[in-house]
């Protein structure tokens, strides 16, 4: 195994991934050879939709619906998954949800939910699963933080939080399972047009008083050097190397895929 990784055997959970990046990483291990555990909310019939759809890589594909808030339900998911699967060998933590608001009028519901979901949620996740991953000696944990988690920007104070805890985690995660063969990294997107970008144009217009266009022109591409979104492919990409041979002295550290925005 080289760059590109051969993941035949392999069992992969990917958190929040009926949707976005996590759709596109879930295809994209599928293609590579792994079995895939897909998770999400919406609808049964959207689920399965996108569970055949993964499928037709031509590896198992499943689908859990745990509420990835809640503790108990991520414990639920672990438990299903090692029955119908066994092991555990890759892990990607990608569910997260965005609220933008100014501090003052932040809300505290939403600064809970966004800690919960995307932070703790990783937290529950790889406690879950590093023990047996030590046991077998390889593992893959792929954290989806963001550029957010290495610059702020206004108005998202609980992403840009949770986001940094994620990459100190991410850290910590990779110096305790170093010796393991165990690798855990976090990988950090620039804007990619999902679902999750579309729903924060509006209020990102509403806080600074400007267009919906200009959001996208002045705020979002403004961002990034290159003037073009990320996309899900690019991301799936990372991710798949991650999982290859030719990555396995990375860890605990954090890749920028954000079209140069945090070097500026
Ligand atoms: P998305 O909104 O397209 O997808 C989110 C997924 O999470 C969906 O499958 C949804 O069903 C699931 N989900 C939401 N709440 C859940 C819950 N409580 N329990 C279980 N599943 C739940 O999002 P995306 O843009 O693909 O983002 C994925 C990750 O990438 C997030 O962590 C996000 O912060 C990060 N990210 C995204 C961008 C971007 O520009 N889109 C940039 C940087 C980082």
């Amino acid at each position: 195994m080289g760059a590109s990784a051969s993941l035949d055997g392999r069992n992969a959970v990917i958190t929040g991934s009926t949707s976005g990046i996590g759709l596109g990483i879930a295809h994209g291990l599928a293609r590579a050879g792994a079995n895939v555990v897909l998770n999400g909310l919406g609808s049964a019939e959207e689920n399965e939709a996108v569970r055949a759809e993964v499928a037709a890589a031509g590896t198992k594909v499943l689908f859990n619906g745990a509420n990835m808030m809640k503790p108990e339900a991520i414990e639920g998911l672990i438990a299903e998954t090692r029955e119908e699967l066994g092991s555990i060998d890759i892990v990607v933590n990608n569910v997260g949800i965005q609220h933008v608001s100014p501090i003052e009028e932040f809300p505290v519901g939403k600064w809970d939910a966004i800690l919960a979901l995307n932070l703790s949620s990783a937290f529950h996740m790889t406690r879950a699963v590093a023990g047996q991953m030590k046991e077998r000696g390889w593992g893959r944990i792929i954290n989806i933080a963001s550029a957010h988690s290495l610059v702020a920007s206004p108005y998202k104070s609980a992403y840009v939080a949770a986001k940094h805890g994620l990459v100190g985690l991410t850290k910590v995660v990779g110096l305790e399972l170093a010796e393991h063969g165990v690798t855990c990294n976090a990988i950090s997107p620039g804007y990619v047009l999902t679902p999750l970008v579309e729903a924060q144009i509006p209020d990102t217009a509403k806080a600074r008083g400007i267009t919906e266009e200009e959001v996208k022109r002045d705020v979002l591409l403004e961002a990034q050097p290159t003037k073009q979104f990320v996309t899900v492919e690019q991301i799936a990409d990372t991710a798949l190397f991650l999982c290859s041979e030719g990555a396995a002295q990375i860890t605990g550290t954090n890749i920028a895929v954000d079209g140069g925005w945090t070097a500026q």
